[in-house]
């Protein structure tokens, strides 16, 4: 049994297991680790008996949810520690709240990694039909929306619910307001030992399913990456991803949508793009941010599946005295045509007639192959995920094991392995937390 001062279990967990924090109790963004912590182990744990649990879990989000109800449903004792007062605060915001639980269709390329097929062997455990199966069997609405992409109809609410009855009938302990999290691992015999605001406890396995560093409004912190750390593994560069891009010179833009088709780092996205006061944003710029380097450009075609130039041709033809921004406010957003053409300096009343077939090639470029090197990107704050993380080198893709620790694993987005829009990253958090439930013994 977990150990706190002067004060029963069941007074601190409830009947049910389930702790809320007080609400006085400080949260703590991150959770700095001080060099030198773990060089003496705690004093108390090396007199420990037998574990509290089989498995403790840090982070009671997607994966960490995931996983316990996994491993619990194999018979397992398992707790979950998570520093907010609620769990699962990120699913609840997913998809504008109506959470894109998975896509019909996951695929390693639609994932940004060091190794993208490290995804394979949890994809093949766990594939999206698993998922859809659980939604099903639990009455949850939902429905496709573009590019095999699955929502609620009734909202994130539903998805959270079902992890949580899972955990709850696998008589999972899950301990929220758990703050200042800090671990050691113990040799003889082998036992994680964590300390936290509300007590010690001890487990044979440990799973790290603590997120990225995004949203942390929502609870994000670096523990995991510093815990990947302490442990001796490698954690990729990080940075965000699936997040708006900075480029000033639009302001007067902001505002206006339309669907594009950006190219990056050789791939070709389309979907709808949005003028931002600070740049630009929208389903395919997050898609794009995802594997787009700093420094580099983007190609951006305002008018995909049009080809512009022998259309302007063909309007110059049959309408000669019909003027250039006319002509183009016929596809495209009269605000936006004024601003390219104040931007590249075309006549503002020149009739067709007066513009050569090179000038209106130009033109017809500068639209539909808009070349540009954003300054950055809108930061963590704005980014629904880390890209980087835990190296997927140090780790089983069976199991999320680390290779160089036994009984410690590390899943979700803490993984180096970072999806693109539309259900990858919440499918990838259910496949490596269900691969890591399944495993631990
Ligand atoms: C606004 C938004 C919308 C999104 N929409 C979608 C979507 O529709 N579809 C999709 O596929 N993906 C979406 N994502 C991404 C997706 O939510 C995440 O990739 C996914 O939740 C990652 O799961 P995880 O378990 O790794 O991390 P999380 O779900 O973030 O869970 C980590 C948990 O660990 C806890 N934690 C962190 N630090 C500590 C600490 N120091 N001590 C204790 N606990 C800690 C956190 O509070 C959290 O509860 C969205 C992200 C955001 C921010």
């Amino acid at each position: 049994m977990a150990r706190s001062r002067g004060q029963g279990y069941s007074q601190r967990f409830g009947a049910k297991g389930f702790l809320r924090a007080s609400p006085k109790k400080r949260q703590t963004e991150a959770t700095r680790i001080s060099p030198g912590a773990f060089e003496q182990p705690y004093r108390f744990f090396c007199t420990l008996p037998m574990p509290d649990f089989d498995l403790l879990v840090l982070g009671a989000g997607a994966s960490g949810l995931m996983c316990a109800a996994t491993a619990a449903g194999r018979g397992l004792k398992v707790a979950v520690l998570e520093h907010n007062p609620n769990p699962g605060r990120k699913i609840l915001a997913s998809g504008g709240g109506r959470c894109n639980f998975t896509n019909l269709e996951v695929r390693p390329q639609d994932f940004r990694s060091a190794n993208p097929h490290f995804v394979k062997s949890c994809l093949a455990q766990y594939p999206p039909s698993r998922f859809l199966e659980l939604v099903k069997e639990h009455k949850i609405a939902f429905y496709e929306k573009a590019q095999g992409q699955l929502f609620c109809h009734q909202g994130a609410r539903e998805i959270l619910n079902l992890l949580l009855g899972l955990n709850q009938k696998g008589k999972v302990k899950l301990l929220t307001g758990a703050q200042e999290i800090q671990v050691c691992h113990q040799k003889e015999p082998s036992l994680f030992l964590v300390q936290c605001s509300l007590g010690e406890f001890s487990a044979r396995n440990l799973v790290v399913a603590t997120g990225g560093l995004s949203y942390r409004s929502l609870g994000a912190s670096d523990l995991g990456m510093l815990l990947a750390r302490q442990f001796g593994l490698k954690v990729t560069h990080t940075r965000p991803a699936l997040v708006p891009l900075l480029y000033k010179g639009f302001t007067p833009l902001a505002g206006v949508s339309l669907p594009a088709e950006v190219e990056v780092a050789g791939r070709s996205l389309t979907d709808d793009l949005l003028f931002t006061h600070q740049g630009i944003s929208g389903p395919v710029v997050l898609k794009a941010s995802l594997f787009w380097d700093p420094g580099e450009s983007l190609q951006v075609n305002l008018l995909p599946g049009q080809d512009l130039n022998p259309l302007l041709l063909e309007a110059k033809a049959s309408f000669p005295q019909k003027s250039l921004s006319k002509t183009l406010a016929q596809w495209l957003p009269e605000r936006l045509v004024s601003h390219w053409q104040e931007t590249f300096g075309w006549p503002t009343k020149g009739q067709l007639q007066n513009f050569s077939h090179k000038e209106l090639a130009l033109v017809a470029q500068s639209l539909s192959a808009w070349s540009f090197v954003p300054q950055g990107t809108e930061g963590y704050a704005k980014a629904e995920v880390t890209l980087g993380g835990v190296s997927t080198q140090e780790l089983s893709s069976k199991t999320l094991e680390a290779k160089k620790q036994p009984g410690l694993y590390f899943v979700g987005e803490l993984v180096d392995m970072t999806g693109l829009l539309g259900g990858f990253n919440l499918h990838w958090a259910w496949a490596s937390g269900f691969a890591a439930g399944t495993a631990v013994s």
